[in-house]
């Protein structure tokens, strides 16, 4: 069976991650640019909404405040908010006293699913396989699998639609040599990204391995310290950077998560872009410190009757191969940068905390290809407005959320500036300020030259001297 559906839509969405349900949302009811209101279809493969299921640890919480939600930092008066989402559920009272601006990973996932459910629009269970270019009727062309609750294909469509939006996200990344045993079935070398699943699994293996400095290998060692008997653990903890380091955290290292920051960022030389990104990896790639204060508490609490916990926890080490050895157990090669050593570790499971990757737009945009305007390194180059460019015969715009980092930095994957993206992107769609953003969001002024356009300058003052190189 072939779907055919003609009539084009303002917006087609491709993904269903907070970032495109915080689209979907904000976009739900809004004017059409001429009569009638926004049309809008997301599609997402998933069967229902999501949100990184295999890390939702008990106890586990948002890093960012619950103010981060999909809609309240461009619109608090929205239906969609987290405080819509309890009051409908009638927990508002208890919320209020819990005083808890960081609220568990689950509910987040929860208001989310509530919200997936009730934005009208979305079709779970559809993988979008291709977009083109049709320049006779200029619109794109969406080509999609609807996939039964298995996952496998049961019917494909096309639908066509004036602009687009990306919002597929990330996929778990394995580093090279762990890959082979990470795909056979016989040994539990698993993702992070599939850690509860896969828990009993681990936990019933002799020893285990966790690899990742980042918060979820924190929170992977952390939730087996505490299920492993005192002076049995039988845990190590591998991590590539020189020490388990802290999230940076303080108030004015938080306005990098800022619409300011990222305007300055955007309009940075893509070579220092480039740099800095890698450079600023305490701000996204470090640990919460309560969570590093739980795991030290945790180890602490295991001393109390004489004694240390049988766990190794060692920054500094690379993985450098690994390999089965007698069919279940799996054998490290590592290596000690500062010490120039090098060693063998043989292990029962592993837990790969190692990150996560932007899905390649490649085999979804092949063929768009001829169109697209790319950088130096091959990446599409992306306006301050979130839009691909492209050449200009094409009078559609295809909107990136979440794989801009780039082009717009650290603050790509945060939630807590997926609303404002939304809005600005419906801020250009609909040539309104359906969302009306402020000039000014932080303290910090990034740069010389954007005190200029943030700060109301009285008639008359002159402007600071910026000296170019
Ligand atoms: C465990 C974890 C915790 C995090 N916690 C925080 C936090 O506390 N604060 C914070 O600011 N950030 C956090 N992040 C980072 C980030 O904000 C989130 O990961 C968030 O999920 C990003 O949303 P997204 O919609 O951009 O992408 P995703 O959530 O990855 O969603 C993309 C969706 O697109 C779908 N998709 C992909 N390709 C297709 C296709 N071809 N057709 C149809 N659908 C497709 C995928 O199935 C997926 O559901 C966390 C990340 C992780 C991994």
């Amino acid at each position: 069976m072939t779907a055919q559906l003609d009539a084009p839509h303002d917006l087609v969405g491709i993904g269903i991650g907070p970032s495109n349900l915080s689209l979907a949302a904000l976009a739900h009811g809004l004017p059409h640019q001429g009569a009638g209101e926004l049309a809008t279809v997301f599609y997402e493969q998933r069967r229902d909404f999501r949100w990184h299921p295999g890390l939702l640890i008990e106890g586990a919480t948002l890093q960012v405040p619950f103010l981060a939600d999909l809609v309240t930092l461009a619109d608090p008066a929205s239906p969609w908010s987290f405080l819509s989402y309890l009051k409908h559920k009638e927990r508002l009272y208890p919320f209020y006293f819990a005083e808890q601006f960081h609220i568990h990973r689950a509910e987040y996932d929860a208001y989310c699913r509530w919200v997936a459910g009730r934005v009208p629009g979305l079709h779970f269970g559809h993988q979008v396989d291709a977009v083109r270019w049709n320049p006779e009727r200029d619109l794109f062309e969406v080509d999609f699998t609807q996939l039964d609750p298995a996952g496998e294909a049961e019917a494909l469509g096309r639908t066509y639609t004036r602009n687009l939006a990306l919002g597929i996200g990330t996929a778990p990344h394995v580093p090279e040599p762990l890959r082979p045993l990470a795909e056979a079935p016989t040994v539990p070398v698993i993702h992070s990204a599939d850690y509860l699943d896969n828990r009993q699994r681990i936990l019933g293996a002799e020893h285990v391995t966790v690899i990742g400095s980042g918060q979820s290998g924190a929170e992977v060692f952390l939730d087996l310290l505490r299920a492993r008997p005192t002076g049995r653990e039988r845990l190590t903890w591998l991590a590539r950077t020189p020490s388990f380091a802290p999230m940076e955290y303080s108030k004015l290292g938080l306005e990098h998560f800022t619409p300011d920051y990222t305007r300055y960022f955007h309009s940075l030389p893509e070579p220092v872009r480039d740099h800095l990104v890698p450079a600023q990896w305490q701000l996204h790639k470090g640990i919460d410190t309560a969570t590093i204060a739980a795991i030290h508490d945790e180890l602490y609490r295991r001393t109390l009757d004489g004694g240390w916990p049988d766990a190794v926890l060692t920054p500094g080490v690379t993985v450098r191969t690994a390999g089965r050895v007698a069919t279940t157990k799996v054998e490290l090669h590592l290596e000690h940068a500062e010490q120039g050593a090098r060693s063998r570790l043989t292990t029962d499971a592993v837990v790969l905390a190692t990150g996560y990757k932007e899905r390649p737009l490649t085999r979804l945009l092949a063929g768009l290809d001829p169109y697209l305007r790319k950088d130096s390194s091959g990446r599409p180059r992306i306006d301050d407005r979130y839009r691909m460019i492209l050449d200009p015969s094409v009078t559609g715009s295809i909107f990136v959320q979440n794989g801009e980092r780039h082009t717009h930095g650290v603050g790509a994957p945060d939630l807590g500036l997926a609303a404002w993206r939304s809005a600005a992107i419906l801020n250009t769609l609909t040539g309104k300020e359906a969302y009306p953003q402020p000039p000014r969001t932080a303290f910090t002024t990034f740069g010389l030259e954007q005190r200029e356009h943030t700060r109301p300058r009285p008639a008359g003052e002159l402007l600071p001297l910026v000296e170019h190189p």
